[in-house]
């Protein structure tokens, strides 16, 4: 299991459906939360890792590792705050995103329980940015197209530079 990054068309496409929850999604849930740590994320999501399935990891500090199968946001506040994020497949830029500061979300998870999640702060804003990869969206189509292009333009080069 690698990260994919930013250029990787598998980033801009949506993810399937998981018909059943199995112990080959348990393996997969357990690669990415173990991917998670390896790479210090606070979140990862399945096509990320180029699985094109609804799963995303969440482990953020003095919170549980979280594994969501077939998410759905049931719920969005309406004020919103803006903070800035990066992205494990977009290595070293970082933007100010706007978001819902809490959420309610209903997902299951690796055992294939049924769960839902109130949850605010930073662990709402990981949760929507790990969704969003699941519909094809990156943090930077959230930024403004202007700024958006001058991050681009300085990750790709910095990547150039790379050995
Ligand atoms: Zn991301």
């Amino acid at each position: 299991m690698q990260i994919i990054t930013l250029g990787d068309e598998l980033l801009k496409q949506k993810a399937e459906k998981i018909e059943k929850i199995d112990d080959e999604i348990a393996n997969i849930a357990r690669q990415m939360l173990g991917i998670l740590k390896l790479e210090k994320g606070v979140g990862v999501a399945g096509p990320q890792v180029g699985i094109m399935k609804r799963i995303f990891v969440t482990h953020i500090e003095n919170d549980e590792e979280r594994v969501y199968i077939n998410p759905s946001i049931l719920e969005t506040a309406h004020n919103t705050v803006k903070y800035e994020e990066g992205c494990l497949s977009v290595p070293g830029i970082y933007a100010n995103v706007t978001r819902p500061e809490s959420i309610k979300i209903q997902a299951w998870n690796e055992k294939g329980r049924p769960f839902t999640l109130e949850a605010g702060g930073l662990l709402a804003r990981v949760i929507l940015h790990e969704y969003d990869h699941l519909e094809g969206v990156l943090f930077l189509d959230h930024v403004p197209e202007k700024k958006r292009e001058k991050l681009v333009e300085k990750y790709e080069k910095a990547k150039g530079v790379k050995p």
